[in-house]
């Protein structure tokens, strides 16, 4: 059941059962009010399988009114072109070191050819382009720029979507230019649009356990603003599943609301369940946690009802599996994801659900799940 012993100021939850006050809250996101932070606590909190039910319905209910039934999905690669990282976050089983022996830093002709590779065999549209926080770029940053300019000559129509909050920071490092600089630097290269990636969890202090070296929520904030102002659109994104508390996740989705209703530079929401098998977090917490299928689902709708200013909300198929990815669609989630054709992230991790879905396939679950497809581009134009 619902518990309200953290509400110590709102006196009239005190006296109310609990299933009118979730009531309350599902009819009060239904009619398009904004449901606050207390709101979200208390779904963030609610165990209760009927609750949970309810609150998934509503969901679904929500994102039918705003997105029918419409699934989209974009047919992308991956080009995570170095795994040597130099920071240590303890959720990432991608990051090695240089003289691991899988250790890698792709040259351009290899990324030329990966790209040319994915154009021929499934026709993608975009390339999702980051990587590790490689110490020897930091001595060379335009290894950054030329690489793109390098995709934009060879490739002139592909979207590049490119480099993480915590890259723009390095490069700025390295390059001594401000964030604003170093964007519009990416941009005249080639770059069309910025994963919003490397937020992880945005509440400060659970952020130093998780990843203590990566750019503090100030840093991420900025530099994700100023790619809005710049004209430049994001994807926002959160780590949930591992230490955060439901007071974490309030704070992370309040900031992102927030700086969308500033901004509108937000394409998607996606919320990315933590992989813990090969991670020293996972290690550390409990084993080799994963998180359940029902908590993410449950987390999808409440992403749904909270987030009222996202028309896009994306599930994470390579992280829950095909299977669960299409029970999401009836949690509030109108958004497949992309092909990926090359996840090394998750699976470096000790994710098992492969790492590439041709369009072919996308089209038949969605269609599966009695949902209509729809390509889409990466800034959500229907194609
Ligand atoms: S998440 Fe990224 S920045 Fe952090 S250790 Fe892994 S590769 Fe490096």
């Amino acid at each position: 059941m619902l518990n309200l012993s953290n509400n110590t100021n709102n006196k009239t939850h005190k006296i109310e059962p609990d299933y009118i006050i979730l009531r309350k809250i599902l009819r009060k996101a239904l009619s398009g009010k904004r449901l606050d932070n207390d709101d979200l606590i208390i779904l963030l909190e609610e165990q209760e399988e009927k609750a949970v039910e309810e609150i998934i319905f509503t969901a679904d209910t929500l994102n039918k009114k705003i997105n029918s039934d419409k699934v989209s999905y974009v047919v992308n690669r991956n080009i995570n072109f170095t795994n040597i990282c130099g920071l240590n976050c303890r959720f990432c089983g991608y990051k090695r070191t240089k003289n691991s022996k899988d250790a890698f830093l792709l040259d351009y002709d290899k990324i030329i050819e990966k790209i040319s590779d994915g154009i021929e065999s499934i026709g993608i549209d975009e390339i999702c382009v980051t990587g590790g926080i490689n110490p020897e770029l930091k001595a060379n940053p335009d290894y950054y720029f030329d690489l793109i300019k390098a995709v934009r000559n060879n490739f002139p129509k592909l979207h590049i979507h490119a480099f993480s909050p915590q890259e723009i920071y390095e490069l700025s490092k390295a390059t001594d230019k401000n964030y604003a600089q170093v964007i519009e630097k990416l941009v005249n290269c080639g770059v069309n649009s910025m994963p919003g990636t490397a937020a992880e969890i945005l509440a400060e202090e659970t952020r130093k356990k998780i990843c203590p070296q990566k750019i503090n929520t100030a840093e991420w904030t900025e530099i994700i603003k100023t790619a809005h102002i710049l004209g430049v659109k994001t994807s926002a994104t959160v780590l949930f599943g591992h230490i955060e508390s439901s007071g974490d996740l309030a704070y992370h989705l309040n900031i992102i609301r927030r700086l969308q209703d500033e901004t509108a530079g937000f394409t998607e929401f996606i919320a990315l369940p933590f992989i813990s098998p090969k991670t020293s977090l996972g290690k550390s917490i409990s084993g080799n946690r994963v998180i359940g299928e029902k908590r993410v689902l449950k987390f999808y709708a409440i992403l749904r009802l909270y987030l009222d200013n996202f028309k896009n909300i994306q599930t994470s198929w390579p992280k829950i599996g095909v299977s669960a990815a299409l029970k999401s669609f009836d949690c509030g989630i109108n958004d497949f994801g992309g092909t990926l054709m090359e996840e090394n992230i998750t699976k470096s991790a000790g994710g098992k659900f492969g790492e590439f879905l041709e369009e072919k396939e996308i089209i038949n679950l969605i269609k599966q799940a009695g949902k209509i497809p729809v390509r889409r581009d990466t800034i959500y134009n229907y194609i």
